[in-house]
C-alpha cells in the first residue's frame, strides 16, 4: 500500500486524487478517505504527498527483504 493517510489531519479535499499522474488515487467511498486503487502501478513521484495542503499524506516505500 503505497500512500498512508492522517485521517486527524485529511479533510478529504480529493486533491491527492485529481494530482496523481497516474491515475491511482480514489476516494473511497466508506470512509471518504483517498486510497491507492492500483498501488502495484504507483512510480513513488511524491506528487500526491507534495500537493496535500494538509500534510496529511505520506508514501510508504515497500519494505525491502535482503
Ligand atoms: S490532498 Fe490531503 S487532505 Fe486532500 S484528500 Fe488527499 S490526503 Fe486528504
Ligand atoms: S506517488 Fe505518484 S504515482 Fe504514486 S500514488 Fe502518489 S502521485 Fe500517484
Amino acid at each position: 500500500m503505497p500512500i498512508k493517510v492522517d485521517t486527524e489531519k485529511c479533510t478529504q479535499c480529493g486533491n491527492c486524487e485529481t494530482q496523481c499522474p497516474g491515475d491511482l488515487i480514489r476516494m473511497d467511498p466508506e470512509t471518504g478517505y483517498p486510497m491507492n486503487a492500483y498501488p502495484d502501478d504507483c512510480w513513488y513521484c511524491a506528487v500526491c504527498e507534495v500537493e496535500c495542503q494538509f500534510d496529511a499524506l505520506r508514501m510508504v516505500f515497500p519494505t525491502l527483504i535482503i
